[in-house]
Formats: C-alpha cells, sequence, structure tokens
C-alpha cells in the first residue's frame, strides 16, 4: 500500500477546512486523518500575519505586513488569513514532496480577472497586484503578465451601468453527435432529434416574450450570441424562423454584435450561410478543436479538417466579416506536433479571432475519469500552451479573456485572442459578469448583474422536453427579477 501522502493536519478548527481542501488540491491522492503532521500557524500581530507551516523536515514561514495597510478592512484580515493557510499548505508541501509551483498558485474557484477587477476597483496599480499575485496568491510569472494585461484591454469595454442595455444568449441544446469531453447541453440528432422541432417552438416563445419586456422596459440588446450545442444543427426552414424570431421580436436597434455558434463545420451548408449572413449575423464561430483527421474520429466529431475549409470559404464568401476558431490543448493522443499541425493549417484559414481551451476533465463528459486521461497526462504539456501563444502573437492577436474550469488539464486556463478591434463583447460581458445577460433556450443562464456588481442566476432546464414545459414560468420570473433589478 502506498501510504506516502497520508497526512494529518495540525490547525487551528476554524481553519481545519481551508486546510484541507489546500492539501488535496495540491496532493490529489492525499488521505487525511493520520501520518505525519502538517502543522500550520498564523499568528496576528500589529504589522500583519505571521504564518508558519512545517511538514516532514520542511518548514515555510511568511510575515505578510501588507495587510496591515490602512485600505484593507477587518474582512480583508479574515480573508487574508484563509489565504495564507492555502499558501502555506502549498509552499511547505512543494518544499516536502518536490511539487511544480501550481501555475495559478492558491486560486481556484475564482475568475482570476475578476479577482483583478476588485482590486483595481480599489485603486491597486498593476504593479501591486502584480506583488500581489506573487506574493499571497503564488501565481505564476506569465500567468501574472496575462492576467493583468487581459484586465487591462477588457476595462475600456465595461458598461457604466449593467443594466442601461443588456446581451442575450440563446442556447440550442442539439449537436450532430456528442463530442467525448462534452459537459455542455447538448443532445445528439440521433437520438433526441424528435425533440428539435417542440424545443424551437418553446425558444420562439420565450425570445418573444423577452423581447417584449425589454421593450416594455424600453431596454436595448446590446449583444446576441447564440450558442448551444450547435445551433446550425437547424436548417432551412426551422433556422429561418429562428432568425426572424430574433429579428422581429427583440430589440436590437442598439445591437452591436451578432454572433452564432456553428461550433461543427459540417453544418455550414450555404444555404445556413445565406440566412445568417441574410439575418445580419457579423461573426461566426467554426470550432476545429483540432485539425487532426484521427483525433477528431477519436473524440467523436463526425468532421473532417476539409469540412473546416470548407466552411471557412463559405462564411468569407458571404461576406461574414468576423470568424472564430476553437481549438483544444490536451485532446487525448495529441502531442506538441499535433498542436503545431493544427496552427498551421489553421494559418492558412486566418481565422479572426482564436479561443484555445486546455481540455477539462468535466464529471458530465462521457470520459470522465476514463481511460483516455492517462493518455492527455503522457502528452500534455505547458510546451503546447506557449506554442498557441506565440503562434496568436504572431498572427497579430492579443489575449481578452481567461477563465479557468475545475479539473482543467495541468491547472492551466481557456484563453480568448483577438486581433485588437476584433474582440467580442459578449465573451468579455459574461465572463466579467459586467452586463445582464439574458439566457433563453435550454440549459441557458440569465446572470441579472447589480449596479453594485452583485450577481444573481435564473438557469433553464436542460432537458428540451421539460424546457417547453417550463417556458412560460421561466419568463414570468425573468420578467419579475428584471422588475426588481431596475426598480420598476
Ligand atoms: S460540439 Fe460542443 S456542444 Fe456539441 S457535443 Fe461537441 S463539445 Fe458539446
Amino acid at each position: 500500500m502506498n501510504t506516502v501522502n497520508h497526512l494529518r493536519l495540525e490547525v487551528s478548527e476554524h481553519l481545519q477546512a481551508t486546510a484541507a481542501a489546500a492539501v488535496t488540491h495540491n496532493l490529489p491522492d492525499a488521505q487525511l486523518g493520520r501520518g505525519p503532521a502538517l502543522a500550520l500557524q498564523l499568528r496576528r500581530e500589529s504589522t500583519g500575519w505571521h504564518c508558519r507551516a512545517s511538514f516532514v523536515g520542511a518548514v515555510w514561514e511568511y510575515m505578510d505586513e501588507d495587510i496591515a495597510e490602512a485600505h484593507y478592512s477587518e474582512d480583508d484580515w479574515r480573508r487574508r488569513e484563509k489565504e495564507l493557510a492555502r499558501l502555506g499548505v502549498m509552499r511547505v508541501l512543494e518544499r516536502a514532496r518536490g511539487l511544480q509551483p501550481k501555475p495559478w498558485g492558491i486560486l481556484t474557484g475564482v475568475r482570476p480577472t475578476k479577482m483583478v477587477h476588485n482590486m483595481w476597483d480599489r485603486g491597486f496599480t498593476p504593479s501591486y497586484m502584480d506583488t500581489l499575485l506573487r506574493t499571497i496568491y503564488g501565481v505564476a510569472p506569465q500567468r501574472r503578465t496575462w492576467v493583468l494585461d487581459v484586465a487591462r484591454r477588457q476595462r475600456p469595454f465595461f458598461p457604466q451601468d449593467p443594466n442601461s442595455a443588456v446581451s442575450v444568449y440563446i442556447g440550442v441544446p442539439f449537436c450532430p453527435t456528442r463530442c467525448g469531453y462534452c459537459s455542455f447541453a447538448a443532445y445528439p440528432l440521433a437520438t433526441h432529434g424528435h425533440l428539435l422541432e417542440p424545443f424551437l417552438q418553446g425558444l420562439v416563445r420565450e425570445i418573444a416574450a423577452v423581447g417584449t419586456f425589454l421593450r416594455h422596459h424600453g431596454t436595448q440588446v446590446h449583444t446576441v450570441y447564440v450558442g448551444g450545442g450547435t445551433p446550425t444543427v437547424l436548417q432551412g426552414a426551422q433556422l429561418q424562423q429562428l432568425l426572424d424570431t430574433i429579428g422581429e421580436q427583440l430589440p436590437l436597434e442598439a445591437c452591436v454584435e451578432y454572433t452564432v455558434e456553428a461550433g461543427r463545420p459540417e453544418t455550414l451548408s450555404e444555404d445556413t450561410v445565406r440566412r445568417l449572413h441574410g439575418a445580419g449575423v457579423g461573426r461566426i464561430s467554426i470550432n476545429p478543436q483540432t485539425m487532426r483527421q484521427t483525433t477528431l474520429q477519436r473524440v467523436g466529431r463526425n468532421h473532417t479538417p476539409e469540412d473546416v475549409e470548407v466552411a471557412f470559404a463559405r462564411v468569407r464568401s458571404q461576406g461574414i466579416p468576423l470568424i472564430n476558431a476553437d481549438i483544444i490543448l490536451g485532446l487525448p493522443g495529441e502531442s506538441l506536433v499535433d498542436v503545431e499541425y493544427t496552427l498551421e493549417r489553421l494559418e492558412q484559414l486566418a481565422p479572426d479571432h482564436l479561443t484555445v481551451h486546455t481540455l477539462a476533465w468535466k464529471r458530465a463528459a462521457q470520459w470522465h475519469k476514463q481511460a483516455e486521461s492517462a493518455a492527455v497526462q503522457r502528452h500534455f504539456g505547458p510546451a503546447m500552451v506557449e506554442l498557441a501563444r506565440s503562434t496568436a502573437h504572431r498572427w497579430g492577436m492579443v489575449p481578452y479573456y481567461l477563465y479557468r474550469q475545475r479539473d482543467i488539464v495541468g491547472g492551466l486556463e481557456n484563453i480568448g485572442y483577438a486581433r485588437p478591434g476584433t474582440e467580442s463583447l459578449y465573451n468579455i460581458f459574461m465572463m466579467e459578469e459586467k452586463q445582464t445577460v439574458f439566457g433563453i433556450g435550454a440549459g441557458a443562464i440569465t446572470k441579472f448583474v447589480t449596479a453594485a456588481g452583485h450577481v444573481s442566476r435564473v438557469a433553464n432546464p436542460k432537458c428540451p422536453a421539460t424546457y417547453r414545459q417550463d417556458v412560460d414560468a421561466l419568463v414570468e420570473q425573468k420578467n419579475t427579477r428584471f422588475r426588481q433589478l431596475l426598480n420598476v
């Protein structure tokens, strides 16, 4: 039996849960309760927090005098105590077990950009934030640069008032097949196609009802994002019905961005592209994920790299101005050479925007905890992230949004790159929660944002049939919440 990671915690009662979570974060196979003691002491002094962590001969000690600065409150002192507890556990385990420093240090379950924006709002300077990210949060140098850069680029796009205009997300939860890593509401057409038409009628009803109450409140739609799933599984008259409903029912007079996700390139027929263009769609997301045919087959995507090229050509020939391409790093069996190959083929297509995901092993995915994860661990490396970064840079793109997911491979991140001037406002508003976003359709989430920055959510059911049944009640609920938000 492997007893290496048995340990017991010696820490004040009120820090037990924090320290235990930090141990698990750093040593996922740790068994708590017996074994050598990891001792953690935090002492409050007039000059700050003194933190000492020790474990099997390794010691980490830190005096945090920053927290004694006048701009911190009692709440900040309490929060900092927990942050230092997490930092102490991480640092002493690194020393005792020879662990590699984590790229994002102690940051888990928090959006790094959101944290930086909060600091920015308090008047902290970039160099001061950089110091805090290094000393308190243990974030590695490149990640610190990225997160500060991304936050700096995002701030000019933030609306003054999160409800003077809103964004709308429309979710169509169907796909041609289901990718092995998918954790979204995405029902394969072969098994759930019979639900598509009733779902569409519910969707049309919700769009019309949301449009009615937005007009009633004099609220314009700022951006529209149609995602899913793969909304372009809707073809011909069904697609037209959706596009007409969006165009006729939502108050789009001040809309500056209209995006449709065509994640599966094989769904972009010429007729579909023509209809999207006719409806005023200005941005299409075509998501190859990889340009390796063998990987596409392995992950359950029923298209070829050539389908991606055909889709790009169709969108360009119709004159739709902006194309995003999503890729995923860490797909099973792929090495750096495959990522290089994918980027080289994409370079020929010259996307305007590149989203670089790192594979995440989500619980809802078919692959969760399956054997493929071993292949990922063997092949995946930060060199892939660096290659994607340097390629995007060479293409004239800059990172402008960044987020992390639980179970993401290597503890890394997802990054959206764009050429300056082609950033997606919807992505910024959604990620940073700076504008109310109405989520319409199965699995869509509405986020109500108050002027003070508080966010509350209403989640639509993922199941298309349940969604169809509940749609009127959902609209009523959203209308009531929005009235409360506007104080009317
Ligand atoms: S295309 Fe996207 S939404 Fe559809 S199954 Fe694949 S990952 Fe899920």
